[in-house]
């Protein structure tokens, strides 16, 4: 059986990265992740600057023990000064506006003392250049400011603005289609009759696909039987990626692997040496990247953090695509015994000392509840151990 880790390589292998579109920059943008390198239309800043209130000097006349200068103009930002300052002469000039000929300091207004309305005490030492942000030192007109491969954060978009643009050449945000199956499973609105539950894993799939930045679209919930499962899962191979939940275990109803091949899809595994999740299966149609993962809902949801949140980093053009496990120090004596290496709900703390983690109560892989007092799951390895408080473990946070 395939480890997590050469399940998540198969995975990788098959994930290319979705073809760049030109995107406008709003709030569905963000996270996206920029396909081209961005020069910078103009010199940034694109003037010499006062980064302070105060007083536009000739550094020279203060070195020279001239400490009372006459004031000759005010400047506010967004103004055109129109007076050259001279030896003995000051500028009023606020944080932001533009350096007046002449002057080459700024001393603050807080080492200023006001004489008569025309006069100013400076009480300051100044050096050429100081509180001045010269023309073009952030970044140079045709200067390189951001490269392909950046994710674009709001501060990337303060930057992406300040040199004019409003779209940019991204990778877009991976369609997913999620198709729950099951006899037994009737929506959450409904109240469930003898053997039946609701389903749990269409709106957590939703949720999950959310948070990792694509667009999910919700077939509902299929039959287990192969005249209603062909035209649903016929439809979720038109998306970037299609989960499905439930029927790909040994169960004579569990048709999902069969259905798939039959429309074409290529299996890549079947299976992966893991607790809970170790039916999960994954195969491709062209470019399409088809998940069919258990339906315990612990399951589905280990299943896609592991291999569907990876890929979809993938399509989306990150150059890492996790997951990201973190180390933490065990808070308790833990004793576990399993086959496979586990993914067992705790709880992460990060606080001065570092990470530490503590499992939480669990009834397997159908225990949901467990999992809402979770936010990570702590990677146990196969075999009979007695963990020890203060030994160190992977963890996989899920928030
Ligand atoms: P399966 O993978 O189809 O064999 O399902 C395994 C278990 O998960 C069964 O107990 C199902 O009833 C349950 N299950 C399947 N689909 C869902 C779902 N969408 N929501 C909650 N539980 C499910
Ligand atoms: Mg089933």
């Amino acid at each position: 059986m395939l480890s997590v880790a050469e399940a998540q390589s198969k995975v990788l292998e098959q994930a290319r990265p979705l073809p760049p579109r030109t995107v406008p920059l709003d709030a569905a943008a963000v996270g996206l992740v920029l396909a081209e390198d961005v020069v910078s239309d103009l010199d940034t800043p694109p003037y010499d600057k006062a980064l302070m209130d105060g007083f536009a000097v000739q550094a020279r006349d203060l070195a020279e023990g001239k400490t009372v200068l006459t004031i000759i103009e005010e400047i506010m930002a967004g103004q055109t000064p129109h007076k050259t300052v001279s030896a003995g002469q000051a500028s009023r000039i606020m944080t932001g506006a533009l350096i007046p000929t002449g002057a080459d300091a700024v001393v603050i207004v807080e080492r200023s003392q006001n004489l008569d309305g025309n006069r100013v005490r400076l009480e300051d030492r100044t050096k050429p250049g100081q509180n001045i942000l010269p023309r073009g030192r952030e970044m140079r007109k045709g200067e390189s400011i951001l490269r392909a491969g950046a994710v674009l954060r709001p501060q990337e978009f303060g930057l992406l603005s300040s040199v004019g643009r409003t779209a940019a050449l991204l990778h877009p945000a991976p369609t997913v289609a999620i198709l729950s199956t099951g006899d037994e499973v009737v929506e959450p609105s409904q109240v469930p009759g003898p053997g039946q539950i609701r389903n749990s894993n269409g709106p957590m799939l939703l949720g999950q696909v959310a948070r990792a930045g694509g667009t999910p679209r919700y077939l509902g919930i299929a039959r287990d039987r192969l005249e209603h499962l062909r035209p649903l899962v016929a439809e979720g191979l038109h998306a970037d990626i299609f989960v499905l939940s439930g029927g790909v275990s040994a169960g004579q109803r569990d048709l999902v692997p069969d259905v798939l091949t039959e429309l074409g899809v290529q299996a890549h595994f079947h299976k992966v040496a893991m607790k809970p999740g170790k039916p999960v299966f994954f195969g491709t149609k062209q470019q399409a990247l088809i998940f069919g993962l258990p339906g315990n809902p612990v399951s589905s949801l280990v299943c896609f953090e592991l291999f569907v949140r990876p890929a979809m980093r993938r399509l989306q053009g990150h150059t890492d695509p996790g997951p990201f496990l973190v180390e933490a120090i065990l808070e308790e004596d833990f004793a576990y015994r399993s086959d496979r290496p586990t993914y067992h709900p705790a709880k992460l703390t990060c606080g001065s000392k570092g990470s530490r983690v503590r499992p939480v109560p669990w009834f397997g892989s159908a225990d949901l509840r467990g999992l809402a007092a979770a936010n990570a799951f702590v990677v146990f390895p196969a075999g009979e151990h007695q963990h020890a408080a203060g030994q160190a473990f992977s963890v996989l946070k899920v928030e």
